[in-house]
């Protein structure tokens, strides 16, 4: 059983028709990478697994642990244990970095007593020690306002945040979106230890070759259909969608 499935997804922004039976899975432990151009769907693909309206779902299923997750609302997918970094990195710019995360676990927590149906997994987020563990960069700056943060703190900060959730499945949005190659290499950095904690982790990103380095399979969509299903190996020796729908 997979951990994530998409069984013939459609996905509609009113009558705009974007994803078209997007069919994907996601295994316990990998990172995933879905990949294409820009508008291709991929944000779509995030938010219609989040439970995020819009887009409508109409169509298809999406199961988590083998349960259809398809018209949940999103704080019960949270409490489920997937968590969604958006593009935009949201962060509270005048708080603190501690105040962020404090607030994190404070709105999960308030999620889980008011969910109309009680998850079954009762899920445990990282404390804040482990959080400055694992980004001793946010431990030097903790009493530092978020707004204050460069790019690529703000990014560790957001993935912080999720993972003070209560993260089994962490799904994050273009991660490397405006951040210099010295940056990205400490944002991958960051994404492939996480993985090594047993976070599952799926990667939507336009910057293709560096998510193919972290990939162990990917998907790639275009025009809202899934046109490449294969281990990151595979997309790597296929010139011929490497060229047609990533660029690269
Ligand atoms: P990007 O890198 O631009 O985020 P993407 O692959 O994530 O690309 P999506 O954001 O999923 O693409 O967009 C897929 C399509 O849906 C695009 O044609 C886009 O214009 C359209 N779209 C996205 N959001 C909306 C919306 N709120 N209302 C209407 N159409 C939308």
């Amino acid at each position: 059983m997979s951990l994530l499935s998409l069984e013939d997804v459609n996905a509609y922004y009113g009558e705009s028709h974007i994803l078209r039976d997007v069919t994907m899975r996601v295994e316990e432990g990998e990172v995933c990478a879905l990949l294409g151009r820009n508008g291709a769907g991929k944000t779509t693909t995030l938010r219609s697994i989040a439970g995020a309206r819009p887009p409508d779902v109409r169509g298809g299923a999406v199961r988590f642990r083998d349960e259809d997750i398809t018209t949940m609302e999103p704080e019960d997918i949270s409490t489920r244990g997937i968590s969604l970094v958006p593009e935009e990195r949201r962060v509270f710019p005048n708080l603190s970095v501690e105040e962020n995360l404090h607030l994190a676990e404070v709105v999960h927590n308030k999620s889980n007593t008011v969910g109309r149906s009680i998850p079954q997994v009762e899920h445990v987020g990282m404390t804040t020690e482990d959080v400055y563990d694992e980004f001793e960069r946010l431990r030097e700056r903790q009493t530092q306002k978020a707004g204050t943060l460069s790019g690529g703190e703000q990014q560790m900060l957001a993935i912080a945040r999720a993972l003070k959730q209560n993260t089994d499945l962490l799904m994050l949005d273009e991660p490397y979106e405006g951040l210099a190659p010295q940056i990205i290499a400490n944002v991958e950095d960051a994404i492939r230890r996480i993985s090594e904690t047993g976070t599952t982790i799926l990667l939507v990103e336009q910057n293709a070759a560096a998510a193919i380095k972290l990939a162990d399979r990917c998907y790639v969509v275009d025009q809202g259909k899934i046109v490449f299903d294969g281990t990151a190996a595979e997309l790597r020796g296929d010139d011929e969608t490497r060229e047609r729908y990533l660029g690269v």
